[in-house]
């Protein structure tokens, strides 16, 4: 554990005792707090009010029952979360995450990291998160449909355009969104398009919000590597995950004249030496939603499936964990500053644990967290529903324009704040630094809220 200022060594004491056994939300904040020392040195004035406190406190936490009926008439129960973390800077802002491993913990990391995240887009989005620890994994589309009905059927009660606006996460996408979409809308009778985003583009969704957070960590790692003279063009990537956030990654990686040779799913992991064949990922991912090992029988020869493992193990230039929180361990990181590794930029939120960003940052390696590297989902979010709000709908180069200088934008920031804080090249403090301020300075303007 990095030394803390004493102040923050008592913040970080207080939500340990008060959110025990919640070990992602405490790692989530323990890194924030190990930032702000820098901060609290030059302003000591940060300290005052209980500002980090609250910082740290969400404002408003909801926990509920969903029950819903499976295809053989049985009663299923599952629960759901949405907690409002912080809303200084606009309404609640963050996606729903359905899988089996949610719980509040959880959601309050995640809600933590959204709302650093979203003050870093520099767009007027407060921070939230929810979801539910329902598995969507071989439910059929009616099983699926009842469950979201079920869902929104309560959390409705707590959204609105103006006061908490969810968009998908891990199981949560397009299908989901809209059979929630549908069911706030009859239970409201109003058709308030920006209540939710990622929606389909034929009732209200933006173009490139499907793509922008993949993409949108492609370039910020593009960015990252500006810095040192280099591009994409000609290097290897390794990218955790098969999803979303995976698929518009690579595919923009290709673009910018990389090579994708590996992705995997929670089972396992496939190295095509080729190049990942993105058509065939998105047909099992997004249409047949099949593992990904199937995409190894397909294309037989050539191909290799590893059952288990570690995606790590394949050298890289450039590692994009892209899957799910503290997936890329101490170890991992080692392995990949070993093989030469570069640059890693997370696309998914916390992937890696805090001994592997220290050996990161130790072995030199250009490093972008998630919360600024995959922040372009949710900028384009509120994208979205910026046309919502003016009935309008972008082309999609004006949308990729936007969130091209979005990410620019958040990359600049934080590599601008690393070295006012003394710390050239450290991603971590400058997107900790950069974000918490600007909630900050809002929350104090507004009184002790
Ligand atoms: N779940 C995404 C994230 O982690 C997107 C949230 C949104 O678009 O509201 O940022």
């Amino acid at each position: 554990m990095t030394k803390m200022d004493e102040k923050l060594e008592a913040i970080m004491a207080e939500v340990m005792r008060r959110n025990t056994g919640e070990e992602e939300f405490i790692q989530a904040v323990r890194e924030v707090l190990e930032s702000l020392g820098r901060v609290v040195a030059k302003r000591p004035d940060y300290t005052d009010d209980a500002l980090i406190e609250r910082i740290c406190e969400p404002e408003r936490q909801i926990i509920f029952r969903v029950p819903w009926v499976d295809d053989r008439g049985h009663v299923c129960i599952n629960r759901g979360f949405r907690v409002q973390f912080n809303s200084a800077l606009g309404p609640y802002k963050g996606g729903l995450r359905f899988h089996p491993s949610v719980n509040l913990g959880i959601v309050k990391f995640l809600g933590f990291e959204q709302t650093f995240k979203n003050a870093l887009t520099g767009l007027p989005i407060g921070g939230g998160k929810g979801g539910s620890d329902f598995n969507p994994r071989g439910r059929s589309d009616g099983e699926i449909m009842r469950f979201c009905q079920s869902f929104m059927t309560e959390l409705s009660r707590h959204l609105g355009e103006y006061t908490d606006v969810p968009a998908g996460d891990i199981g949560v996408g397009g299908r989901e969104i809209g059979y929630m979409f549908g069911q706030y809308k009859r239970l409201m009778n109003r058709y308030e398009a920006a209540v939710l985003t990622g929606k389909g583009l034929v009732y209200g969704g933006s173009r490139a919000r499907k793509e922008a957070t993949g993409y949108g960590a492609a370039y910020f790692v593009e960015a990252m590597l500006a810095t040192r003279g280099t591009s994409f063009d000609g290097k290897s990537c390794v990218v955790s995950g098969s999803g979303n956030v995976a698929i518009y990654t690579m595919e923009k990686i290709r673009a910018n004249g990389g090579r994708t040779i590996a992705c995997s799913d929670s089972n396992g992991y496939v190295v095509d030496e080729r190049g990942i064949d993105l058509d065939l990922v998105k047909e099992l991912k997004e249409v047949r939603r099949e593992r990904i090992s199937v995409y190894a029988e397909e294309k037989g020869a050539g191909v290799r499936y590893i059952s288990g493992g570690s995606i790590w193990d394949v050298p890289c230039d450039v590692a994009m964990p892209s899957a799910t929180q503290n997936e890329l361990t101490g170890k991992d990181a080692r392995r990949l500053v070993e093989n030469g590794v570069l640059a890693v930029g997370e696309g998914a939120n916390m992937p890696s644990t805090p001994e592997a960003v220290r050996v990161f940052q130790e072995a030199g390696v250009l490093f972008a967290p998630g919360k600024a590297a995959n922040a372009g989902g949710v900028a384009t979010s509120a994208l979205e529903m910026q046309q919502n709000a003016s009935r309008d709908s972008w082309t999609f180069e004006q949308t990729e324009q936007r969130l091209a200088s979005i990410m620019r934008h958040i990359h600049d920031t934080c590599a601008a704040t690393a070295e006012e804080f003394g710390a050239p090249g450290n991603y971590v403090l400058g997107a900790n630094i950069a974000g918490f301020v600007r909630v900050a300075e809002a929350m104090r303007a507004l009184g002790v809220i």
